[in-house]
């Protein structure tokens, strides 16, 4: 049994198993992949104070950092349900796909999010090589280029404004007959100059030549017709889903769209469950802001344990 058991490996885990090993809590961390989704991000160049990294670089150097303490680091291994504790201060339960039962007076949850795929051929061959999923991460590296956005909600729009103010000319791709952003958002959308707008527009497929993006061809639903746009990037923006289907049944609050609801100390609706990063409410979803919102966890579980668990 731990004082503190953290499920999921990504900056936000990391970073509040750290915070929780440093006050002297037996801290165990299980992720289904240490690293989370900066194993998949190649450079990275808005974690600050480190001007240039990348994805690889930096999980290994979470891994290391979390090597530094005395922390049971379980990889590999996936969480499946949630039991939490009846009274404050008893073992919350946590039943891994391996057959294990984790116990822990508290419990950090921060098992992240997934960037929903288009699935259309091309998208995983160009991943990192003209198609990406974050404008805050990798807009300025298309600099003065053509880019597609992909979907046309309140994400889609955004990052379309704010591509529009970067790289040469943005093209937004709606399947549906509207969009579903907020009107002030499309208002303004429309009043850029460099954008184009596409509706009923199904995207078929990511072309490239091998080595980068090169167009996309999309279907006019109205009509029928394929058509093929020239540009360097795509930008998927039809979703982030966070990892919570495993928690649905524990009790825990989670928001229409599936994160947890957590306060500003990062407590969720129950005693001595915590969450942080890209899997809770907490708006903007960067490396950055899940470290903050994972040690923010940590300090809040130290708290909790200071007053509900016998020393
Ligand atoms: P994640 O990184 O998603 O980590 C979640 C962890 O939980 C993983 O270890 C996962 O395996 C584990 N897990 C999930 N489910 C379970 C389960 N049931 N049981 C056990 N473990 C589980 N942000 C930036 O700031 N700058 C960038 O340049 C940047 N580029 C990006 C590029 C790409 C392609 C992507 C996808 C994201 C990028 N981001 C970037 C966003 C950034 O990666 C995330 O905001 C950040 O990783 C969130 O950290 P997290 O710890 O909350 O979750």
């Amino acid at each position: 049994a731990f004082e503190v058991l953290v499920i999921g490996g990504g900056p936000a885990g990391a970073s509040a198993a750290i915070y929780t090993a440093r006050k002297g809590f037996s801290t165990g961390i299980a992720a289904e992949r240490f690293g989370g989704q900066v194993l998949d991000t190649m450079g990275i160049e808005n974690f600050i104070s480190v001007p240039y990294t990348e994805g690889p670089k930096l999980a290994a150097q979470l891994e290391s950092h979390v090597g530094e303490y005395d922390i049971d680091v379980m990889n590999l291994q996936t969480a499946k349900k949630l039991v939490p504790a009846e009274r404050a201060g008893d073992y919350h339960q946590v039943e891994m796909e391996n057959g294990a039962v984790l116990k822990a007076r508290s419990v950090i949850l921060s098992t992240g999010a997934r960037w929903r795929n288009l699935g259309v051929p091309g998208e995983q061959d160009y991943r990192n090589k003209g198609v990406a999923y974050c404008p805050h991460c990798d807009g300025p590296l298309f600099k003065g280029k053509r880019v597609a956005v992909i979907g046309g909600g309140n994400s889609g729009v955004e990052a379309a404004i704010d591509l529009a103010g970067i790289v040469g000319h943005v093209t937004l791709f709606e399947f549906d007959s509207k969009l579903r952003a907020d009107e002030v958002l499309q208002d303004k959308l429309r009043l850029m100059p460099n954008v184009d707008i596409h509706l009923n527009a199904q995207t078929t497929e990511i072309t490239g030549d091998g080595e980068r993006v090169n167009g996309l061809i999309y279907k006019d639903r109205e009509s029928g017709d394929e058509r093929k746009v020239a540009l360097e990037g795509v930008f998927v923006q039809i979703g982030l889903v966070p990892n919570t289907e495993w928690l649905r049944d524990s009790g825990l609050a989670l928001s229409q769209h599936g994160e947890i609801e957590i306060d500003h100390k990062a407590a969720s609706n129950l005693p001595g469950v915590f969450a942080a990063g890209d899997v809770t409410t907490v708006p903007y979803k960067q490396i950055i802001i899940a470290m903050g919102e994972g040690s923010k966890a940590a300090l809040s579980a130290f708290d909790y344990l200071i007053r509900n668990a016998a020393p």
